[in-house]
């Protein structure tokens, strides 16, 4: 399928009901706008804050202009039907999302230790949405109207569209659109997608029927007409461009090993995993299936990333800025932590394993233009309550990656590499740092603007290739402390990680304390690692402590390793195989630290002068 223009489509009759203030979560409020029904009703697991960083307000307010009216149904009371029903029945459909975060995620700590709060409720409350909210709210809206399509999204759906491992149940899961019973499951930045299938919803075609849009998946029969299944676990993997080329690049998809398969076997495990993430290059991936009993899991190619011209206009929406009125004078520590941030990308290019930004927004970085920025910094400063000149992040999934991407489109588009910049930094990529330089200096020249911090992670790997970006970094937007992620200082857990070695930060640390110094500022480099990733040994783990105690570095806070859904990593957990390298049945093992004892000694280590952690590590 084209990529077809985010603004290109006649808006809908709709259009006439001009722009809500706020997108209505009462029939009240549906009253006062004059509407009779919604077209569509997102149901999400957050608080509904009308922001840029919350995919309600997004996706809600993309359809709004293109003419649709679009209902929110913030956090709703699961245990009945009841909340499901107060904006009536969709004209189109019901939009289902856990929120920002995996509800699971949301609620439990990487020991599985249930958390006493939730950031993005009101009053940091934690318990107002259910374990697996993508389940429970699609089963409560079939419940409130039978019949209304159900399209679910968000990370929740997005990281769990094939059959995946689930830490917290400790089993490997059936892709979600199954247990959703969903009518379709949107993948990555969902923009795209939801644009089109709500124009053609909206001019009468069926759900069942609209099978191109790329980043859906959605449950089949068999494989469409036309197409051939490929089964890459026969195919050597220098052969699968020729076997594209063969088929026209069109006609072919790649059936996964079927879930009942991968539940049974952990090589097909890692090896499906393997197979996922090298078909996410949205210029050469190719359709997948998998099959659960007698049903197969069909998901197109992901979507194509979105122009700076589209994504400028998705951020320049008329969001309000604030969350909705309905929350009172409450707070809402997750509003609190961006309102005065601006988010400059999307996707990454840096593929650590243990995280899955590259799986939901892809390796592509999609830019907005310097103008939208600036933009976004003054509606900050004139609508932002509290806004007393210190933007505090100019950023996204990483600080610096903002315009660099592969030197040339077409080897870009056919390229498989799961990370541009390791094992090192690939020759084709452009690091050149000095575009954001600019955009830093003249976010600072704003009028009313005192100061522009830098708070998202710093791929300092690619900062050294611009010395003059760490010397702008440095010296005017760094708070005192900078938090830099190398994770491990030990080669087989970082190459398990997909991270640098630690002379590349010792490099950036040597650049960070020059231009310090020579900026007049004491400021200090804080160093976070991972405890117990795959491929970590207690010599590893006792390795790093004697760095961290030669360096002078007490951390407070240690991170355990999380295995969130359909991470590289987690595959490593859950497999203990390699899936970064070919999967066989002689293919490398991973040594995995999963509970008791080993986990506690492997964090104890992280604090290793913690009197309390003694014992243990004698
Ligand atoms: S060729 Fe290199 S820079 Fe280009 S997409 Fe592939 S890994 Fe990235």
């Amino acid at each position: 399928q084209p990529s077809r223009s985010l603004t290109d489509y006649r808006p809908y009759w709709a259009e006439c009901f001009g722009i809500a203030p706020f997108l209505p979560t009462s029939r009240e409020e549906m009253d006062a706008l004059g509407w009779d029904s919604c077209d569509v009703i997102i149901v999400t697991g957050d608080a509904y804050v009308d922001h840029p960083s919350f995919g309600m307000a997004v996706i809600g307010r993309v359809l709004e202009a293109h003419g649709f009216r679009v209902g929110i149904i913030p956090q709703p009371g699961w245990q009945d039907k009841t909340d499901f029903k107060r904006l009536g029945k969709p004209n189109l459909y019901f939009g289902i999302a856990a929120g920002n975060m995996d509800s699971l995620i949301n609620h439990y700590t990487a020991d599985r230790k249930v958390r006493r709060d939730d950031a993005y409720t009101p009053d940091n409350v934690a318990g107002k949405r259910p374990d697996r909210a993508v389940i429970v709210y699609s089963q409560r809206c079939r419940e409130a109207f039978g019949g209304v399509p159900i399209v679910i999204g968000s990370i929740e759906a997005s990281l769990r569209r094939i059959a995946h491992f689930d830490y917290w149940s400790d089993k490997v899961r059936r892709s979600i659109l199954f247990d959703a019973k969903a009518d379709m499951l949107l993948y990555g930045n969902a923009e795209r997608a939801i644009v089109d299938l709500t124009h053609r919803l909206a001019a009468g075609e069926k759900i069942d029927a609209i099978n191109d849009i790329r980043g859906t998946a959605f449950s089949l029969k068999m494989g469409p007409p036309g197409f051939r299944a490929v089964d890459e676990s026969r195919l050597p993997e220098d052969r699968q461009e020729r076997v594209r080329l063969m088929d026209g690049g069109q006609d072919s998809y790649i059936e996964l090993p079927a879930y009942e398969q991968v539940l049974a076997d952990k090589e097909l495990y890692a090896h499906a995993s393997r197979i996922l993430h090298r078909e996410t290059n949205p210029h050469n991936a190719r359709p997948l299936a998998q099959r659960h009993g007698d049903r197969l899991l069909w998901l197109n190619p992901p979507p194509i990333p979105l122009t700076s011209e589209e994504l400028d206009w998705v951020f320049e929406q008329p969001y309000q800025r604030v969350p909705h009125p309905l929350y009172g004078e409450a707070r809402i520590p997750a509003y609190e932590m961006i309102q005065h941030s601006i988010n400059i990308m999307r996707g990454c290019f840096g593929g650590c394993t243990f995280c899955s930004i590259t799986e939901h927004e892809g390796r592509i970085i999609q830019s907005r233009s310097e103008a939208s920025i600036i933009r976004e910094i003054e509606a900050v400063r004139d609508k932002s309550p509290g806004f007393t000149g210190v933007i505090s992040d100019l950023g996204g999934p990483t600080a610096n990656m903002w315009r660099l991407g592969c030197k040339d489109r077409e080897t870009e588009s056919k390229c498989r590499r799961l990370s541009c910049v390791y094992p090192g930094i690939c020759s084709n990529l452009n690091t050149d740092q000095m575009p954001l330089v600019s955009l830093y200096r003249k976010a600072s020249e704003t009028n009313g603007v005192k100061k522009v911090l830098i708070a998202s992670g710093l791929r300092y790997d690619l900062a050294v290739q611009t010395p003059e970006y760490v010397k702008e970094l440095v010296s005017e937007h760094v708070g005192g402390y900078l938090k830099i992620a190398p994770e491990h200082t030990e080669t087989g857990p970082l190459s398990k990680m997909m991270k640098p070695g630690i002379g590349t930060y010792d490099r950036f640390k040597k650049l960070f304390d020059q231009y310090s110094k020579a900026a007049g500022k004491e400021q200090y480099l804080i160093p976070y690692f991972i405890a117990g990733h795959p491929g970590t040994t207690d010599k590893d783990m006792l390795n790093l402590a004697c760095w961290l105690k030669a360096n002078g570095f007490r951390a407070d806070q240690v991170q355990n390793f999380y295995p969130s859904p359909m991470a590289t990593a987690t595959a490593m957990y859950y497999s203990t195989r390699n899936p970064l390298k070919r999967v066989g049945r002689s293919a490398e093992q991973v040594s995995v630290v999963r509970k008791g004892r080993q986990r506690r000694l492997h964090k104890a280590f992280l604090r290793y002068h913690d009197p309390e952690n003694w014992p243990l590590l004698r």
